[in-house]
């Protein structure tokens, strides 16, 4: 819409687009305005709207993604989580445990999370294992203990949710729900979050291009939940000595197409604890809006990822180091 165009103007033309059979999605900006349309030819777009009153112009985006479309959102999407602004300057760091073990250890993870100027606080209480006989997490008795830790500490929490069946009750005590790697293509569970007004994490799938992923983002936008937040966490090649390949290309690249904050988990993305503050700090140099890294009390006892869990000792050093290196592109630390 054009800078002047009036609210009725704007309202004129969601309403000629729904008579039409069209989806509308309205982005607000400071500077403008800008309708989403979807579901339709371009050209016959153009013809109806191109002249109509408050238009400054019809622009056919091409790419499959459309919402998550640098194009239909020219300015970052900032997504507040607790006092930090995701998406903005101010770098975002979120650490835990990979999956809550017990009440003791959460709450000491937490508290030392909170000390070191972590943000948010991550824990799983329900546990993709590729392995049927691994540890699956304590489910709801997990949820309890991570309700109980967020009102003592009053971190955040990202948790992630594995089941449509589990949502409600995940959503009940998650800020930020988790869309896990192996989930990104679920597409019945994508609807579903978007039909929330939560914000989502959601992270890249190990084989999943970025097109893909960004493609999953689509389903929750188009649900009409604009809250989603891109976490890169390595991606399958052939290399075995780590875990994963960290794709830092991405973060990048994803900041070209979409507007929408973008994470890095240099855990899961390289596998090793003595990779990840290496990584983390990368990720901050390459533009990521923050990073998500697991932190345990005592790595070495982990019924989970404790091999590429920082100690409480070694977050602490990471958030030392985090700070210059974000200060040195741009960013700030709070
Ligand atoms: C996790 O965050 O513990 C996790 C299972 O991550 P991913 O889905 O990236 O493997
Ligand atoms: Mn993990």
């Amino acid at each position: 819409m054009r800078h002047d165009a009036t609210p009725a103007q704007v309202a004129d033309i969601v309403q000629q687009i729904e008579q039409h059979g069209m989806k509308s999605h309205l982005s607000s900006g400071e500077e403008r305005t800008v309708i989403g349309v979807i579901g339709t030819n371009p050209f016959q777009l153009k013809d109806l709207f191109v002249e109509a009153p408050g238009v400054a112009e019809v622009i056919p985006i091409t790419k499959p993604y459309k919402l998550s479309n640098r194009e239909f959102r020219p300015h970052d999407t900032h997504i507040r989580v607790g006092g930090v602004d995701v998406g903005s300057n101010q770098v975002w760091v979120v650490a835990g445990p990979c999956s809550i073990e017990n009440a003791e250890m959460f709450l000491e993870s937490a508290r030392g999370v909170k000390a070191a100027g972590g943000h948010a606080l991550r824990g799983g209480a329900f546990k993709p294992r590729t392995s049927p006989y691994s540890f699956q997490g304590l489910r709801h008795d997990g949820l309890s203990i991570l309700k109980a830790v967020r009102a003592e500490t009053g971190l955040p929490i990202v948790s992630e949710v594995l089941s449509e069946a589990d949502l409600d009750a995940v959503a009940d005590v998650a800020d930020v729900i988790q869309i896990g790697a192996r989930n990104m293509q679920n597409f019945s569970l994508l609807s579903e979050v978007g039909q929330l007004r939560r914000p989502v994490l959601l992270k890249r799938g190990m084989s999943s291009t970025i097109e893909e992923w960004l493609l999953s983002a689509e389903y929750i936008l188009s649900q009409g939940n604009y809250d989603v937040i891109l976490c890169e966490r390595g991606i399958r090649t052939f290399e075995p000595y780590t875990r994963n390949t960290l794709d830092l290309n991405a973060v990048p690249l994803i900041r070209e197409l979409s507007h929408l904050p973008v994470i890095v988990d240099p855990s899961h993305g390289t596998g090793r604890r003595s990779l990840v503050i290496a990584m983390a700090l990368a990720a901050v140099a390459s533009g990521a809006h923050g990073v998500i890294v697991e932190v345990h009390p005592h790595p070495e006892a982990a019924l989970s990822d404790g091999a590429q869990s920082l100690t409480l000792d070694g977050f602490r050093t990471l958030m030392q180091q985090l700070r210059p290196v974000a200060e040195a592109v741009g960013r700030t630390l709070a």
